[in-house]
């Protein structure tokens, strides 16, 4: 895809999670890998107002030296991080959608009550430690939290999907809020029952070829 067109699907992609209610306003960010860098939204300016060239971009060699009106995301060391420690994915896509932000305030990991808990790539969707947002801490945490898998909750914060496209990244964080909506309602009217880990096992092999291709 060209800069611009990448430019362009940050920006639609952030317009979809707040049209899908699973963010608003200045909270979240979005980032992609472009060439020996990333392009990353800027901080703290709301979605509606994004133009393609306001989308920042940050060079793998050093993240004072961004091109940009605006400075980089508040959050750019963990899309930096993840992104120059994951040459499989493209994409971090981070959000606080209230379900699966309210597991993380109880620093929770999302278990295995369902089958899709398997999008964010093994049993459960973990929660990573507290730090405070916009530190190089609260990076660490993700990259430890994301050992194995593709998504993360952040404790008291929120959600991080990753992936090789912005769809795939989106699919993965609207799937998250989804299973900690169905987690929380079932624990309203009983026990909800943990699917196990053989189980998971087959299911996890199931999904090496299953959906999410596009
Ligand atoms: P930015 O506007 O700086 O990207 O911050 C939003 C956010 O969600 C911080 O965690
Ligand atoms: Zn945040």
């Amino acid at each position: 895809m060209s800069e611009l067109g990448i430019r362009k699907e940050i920006i639609a992609t952030c317009l979809k999670m707040e049209e899908l209610g699973i963010n608003q306003g200045t909270s979240g960010n979005i980032s992609h890998r472009f060439k020996d860098g990333i392009l990353i939204t800027p901080s703290g300016i709301s979605y509606d107002l994004l133009k393609p060239k306001d989308i920042v971009f940050v060079p793998f060699s050093s993240k004072e030296d961004f091109v940009g009106e605006y400075p980089p995301s508040s959050e750019l060391d963990f899309h930096f991080d993840i992104l120059r420690a994951k040459p499989e994915i493209n994409c971090v896509l981070h959000n606080h959608s209230t379900y699966a932000t309210s597991m993380a305030i109880c620093r929770m990991d999302i278990p295995s009550h369902h089958y899709m808990v398997g999008v964010g790539g093994g049993k459960k969707i973990p929660c990573a430690e507290y730090a405070t947002f916009g530190t190089s801490e609260l990076s660490q945490n993700i990259i430890k939290a994301l050992d194995g898998y593709n998504a993360c909750l952040l404790a008291n914060h929120g959600v991080v999907t990753t992936a090789i496209t912005l769809k795939k990244a989106l699919n993965i964080a609207i799937e998250v809020e989804n299973l900690a909506k169905q987690y929380i309602m079932a624990k309203q009217i009983g026990k909800p029952v943990i699917l196990g880990d053989k189980e998971m096992d087959k299911i996890l092999e199931k999904f090496k070829s299953y959906g999410m291709k596009k």
